[in-house]
């Protein structure tokens, strides 16, 4: 049986990840465990018992990878984004929960998808909900036909074409559509986009290299 499952979307939080484990912890986050993320689909397993490294460490070696499962109570776990989208698992049941970034590359990769399967296969996850946290819209994510060219089939009703070569993308819209197919029953959608809001969110899109970073984060009380 698991215990009380806690979700947040940050708002703007610093770029230094020390002020950052701060900023959280004064918001009442504490400890939350991140990866170096790399825009793969590597998913690390955080397996009960696990017990956190403490900031220093952690930011000393954070482990690479996109997405992170656990049922450690006491934790949580998070994904930084600022446009990409970031979506947040959990089975209060079976007390398994888990963060996954999905950029366009992770989006194209099914990280989602790949995260529910080790929630089902190894953490025993049956009844598995989804939110997905603020990122950018389909109207703000504009591309090349390099982000189209490597997305699946449940992609192509995101796309639109609207000049030659000229795409806009529904990053959020094919990853609610990618967990819906991996049998997510229920996909709350993104609150906001971050580059229509750049006063509340940092966006990647808006703010360039000269930003910060959102967190989403879970945990299992
Ligand atoms: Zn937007």
């Amino acid at each position: 049986m698991g215990g009380k499952i806690t979700r947040f979307f940050s708002e703007k939080l610093p770029r230094d990840s020390r002020e950052r484990f701060h900023a959280l912890d004064s918001l009442g986050f504490t400890p939350v465990f991140t990866l170096r993320q790399e825009h793969g689909d590597t998913v690390v397993r955080l397996r009960k018992p696990y017990r956190f490294p403490g900031i220093d460490a952690l930011i000393a070696s954070q482990p690479r990878g996109d997405s992170v499962v656990t049922d450690q109570p006491g934790l949580y776990v998070g994904v930084k984004t600022a446009d990409c989208v970031p979506i947040l698992l959990w089975d209060e049941e079976a007390g398994v929960v888990a963060a996954a970034h999905a950029g366009w590359r992770g989006t194209a990769k099914n990280i989602a998808g790949k995260t529910i399967a080790i929630m089902r296969d190894e953490f025993g996850a049956k009844n598995i909900s989804a939110a997905i946290g603020p990122c950018i819209c389909a109207h703000c994510f504009e591309t090349d036909e390099d982000v189209p060219d490597v997305m699946p089939p449940e992609a192509f009703d995101f796309i639109t074409g609207i000049s030659p070569g000229r795409f806009t993308v529904d990053l959020p819209g094919i990853n609610a559509a990618l967990l819906r197919q991996a049998g997510v029953a229920g996909v709350a959608l993104p609150p906001a986009c971050t580059a229509c809001n750049p006063e509340v969110y940092w966006s990647h899109r808006k703010h360039k290299n000269d930003r910060g970073l959102q967190v989403s984060l879970i945990g299992i009380s």
